[in-house]
């Protein structure tokens, strides 16, 4: 039998709906609305449309955005100004560098001048430390939202084993993490890897965030398997792609991730999240 699909664009909408009711509360006893400052630098066109949803979705909840776009040439200096003036703007709780940033600027420093209580993205070492350590504070948008859809499934994690497909800083690591501190036990894979298709079919979760159109088949699927799809690819044809060939997998899967409409408006939930969590942290005087 087909697996269920794991609807992240619902999921994502009572999210939204929730944030807004909590924010629509906080507006009547006295505080003011928390704030986004998103920082894009050049003319990107993955970024401009990501940046669009992100400002979208703040304004739909009644979030208080700001746009900053920079030229291309932006100096490092210059950035690192910025966000210091962000960092110290009591009407700003989040600040969005939206990556990749330009070969020129130096992403880890550029990370690490945001201050903690305003990573929204979760990608700063503190962050990314207190997650290692089973203390989240502000947790990394795109794992976050997974776990949010794992546990709509009504599955208990501990206990299983999970398969992570991926490495990178902002997705692959911060996933194993959240998988880790949800008791599964985890491996994680990367290019390097030996016998892949035998470790994933091993899994009971398997999250694939490779960044390669279709890269799991069926025959990776342990029956019965949670299939996550983080991947998102622009095929020729202007059409998008996950890293999960879809039909089949399903075929094996019990739940599993569409592309679009999986884990990409959870992504977006998840920050509209940390937004807010971060609000709460600064008005009880935190950061
Ligand atoms: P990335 O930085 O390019 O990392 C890709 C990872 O895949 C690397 O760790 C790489 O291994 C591994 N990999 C590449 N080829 C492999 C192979 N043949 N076998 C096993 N592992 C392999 O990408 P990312 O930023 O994590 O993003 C991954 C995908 O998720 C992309 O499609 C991206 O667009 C998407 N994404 C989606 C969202 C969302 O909201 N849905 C958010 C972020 C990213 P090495 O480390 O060994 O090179």
């Amino acid at each position: 039998m087909a697996g269920q699909i794991l609807d992240g664009k619902a999921i994502a909408a009572d999210i939204r709906a929730d944030i807004k009711a909590q924010l629509d509360a906080r507006v009547a006893e006295g505080h003011r609305p928390p704030g986004l400052a998103v920082i894009l630098i050049g003319a990107n066109a993955a970024s401009q449309v990501y940046v669009r949803n992100k400002r979208r979705a703040c304004e739909e909840v009644g979030f208080y955005s700001e746009l900053h776009e920079l030229p291309p040439d932006t100096s490092q200096d210059a950035l690192l100004d910025l966000i210091d003036a962000l960092n110290g703007d009591a009407l700003i709780d989040g600040i969005l560098v939206q990556l990749p940033l330009p070969r020129h600027l130096d992403e880890e420093a550029v990370i690490e001048r945001i201050l903690p209580t305003k990573d929204v993205d979760g990608f700063h070492p503190y962050n990314i430390g207190r997650l290692a350590l089973r203390l989240p504070l502000l947790r990394p948008c795109t794992p976050k939202g997974v776990m949010t859809l794992l546990g709509r499934t009504g599955r208990c994690l501990q206990g299983l084993d999970a398969v992570v497909i991926g490495q990178s800083n902002i997705v692959g690591r911060p996933m194993a993490l959240e998988l880790l501190a949800a008791r599964c036990t985890v491996t994680i894979s990367h290019s390097r890897t030996k016998d892949l298709p035998d470790k994933a079919r091993g899994a009971d979760i398997l999250v694939a965030a490779v960044g390669r159109p279709r890269f799991v088949p069926a025959d990776w699927v342990k029956e019965g398997a949670i299939v996550v799809d983080v991947g998102i690819n622009r095929l020729a044809d202007g059409t998008l792609a996950g890293d999960v060939d879809f039909a089949p997998c399903r075929e094996r899967a019990s739940w599993i991730t569409p592309v679009p409409g999986g884990v990409g408006p959870m992504t977006i939930a998840s920050l509209l999240e940390n937004t807010l969590q971060a609000a709460e942290l600064h008005a009880a005087g935190q950061g």
